[in-house]
């Protein structure tokens, strides 16, 4: 589902990815962890198109995302995103908040896209607030309101950075159980986060960064307690 070869990106003079490798197959669920600066924002990004990369491939559901600009557009509507900020438009209600991309990039009607929208809501159980602005809820509801947001234009993949890092701890956990049911339900999720129970109970595979590259990755049973790498230790050591 998700191929990444030999890329390497630059911020100016400064290299942010370096000889990344990575191959995803349909509805395997991944964690990406490591120091901050690490380049783990940028990797996602990239899968998206919200960055391009200045060598080598990104391939995602067989849309070369190299190849130009209409790609990029196609692979955007195929993956679904959500950020440690929220991002929700703060002026449109919930249920706008929902409906905006399936009505504009879709072209869904407007029954259409709020009835799917409702049903997403109720997934991450907050219909109730459809008609409410995004200041009006919890930082918690809000990250679920993104959720659905990005799983209302029907994305192949998820990628999350860091959903929970912004939120106070007694939220967590919601956003966390609504990730895992995603999970349950064979969706293909590449997640930042340094939620180690997540990543141990969810994850097929963690991936460790450093310095723009990967690490190790290994399944998270033998990621956990047994790393290989220097680095792996000291970062292990520090967050657990
Ligand atoms: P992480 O998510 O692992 O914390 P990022 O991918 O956000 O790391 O950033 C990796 C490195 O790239 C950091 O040193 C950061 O300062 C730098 N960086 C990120 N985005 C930009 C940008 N748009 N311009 C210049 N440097 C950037
Ligand atoms: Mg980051």
């Amino acid at each position: 589902m998700i191929r990444l070869e030999g890329v390497q990106k630059w911020f100016g003079k400064f290299q942010v990815l370096d000889a990344i490798d990575l191959q995803v197959a349909a509805g395997e669920r991944i964690v990406v962890c490591g120091p901050s600066g690490s380049g783990k924002s940028t990797l996602i990004r990239c899968i998206n198109g919200l960055e391009s990369v200045q060598k080598g491939r990104v391939v995602v559901d067989n849309i070369d995302l190299t190849a130009g600009k209409r790609n990029v557009d196609k692979v955007r509507s195929e993956v679904g995103m959500v950020f440690q900020q929220f991002n929700l438009f703060p002026h449109l209600t919930i249920l706008q908040n929902c409906t905006l991309a399936p009505m504009r990039v879709r072209g869904a009607s407007k029954e259409e896209a709020e009835a799917t929208a409702m049903k997403y809501l109720a997934r991450v159980r907050i219909p109730e607030q459809a008609n409410k602005y995004p200041s009006q809820l919890s930082g918690g509801q809000q990250q679920r309101v993104a959720i659905a947001r990005a799983l209302c234009m029907t994305p192949r993949i998820m990628l999350f950075d860091e959903p929970t890092s912004a939120l106070d701890p007694e939220m967590v956990k919601e956003v966390l159980d609504t990730m895992i049911g995603l999970a349950e339900e064979g969706m293909t999720m590449l997640c930042v986060t340094h939620e180690m129970g997540f990543a141990r109970s969810v994850a097929d595979r963690v991936i460790f960064m450093a310095d723009g590259r990967i690490v190790e990755q290994a399944p998270p049973e033998q990621f956990f307690t047994a790393p290989q790498h220097e680095k792996t230790k000291q970062f292990l050591g520090q967050i657990l």
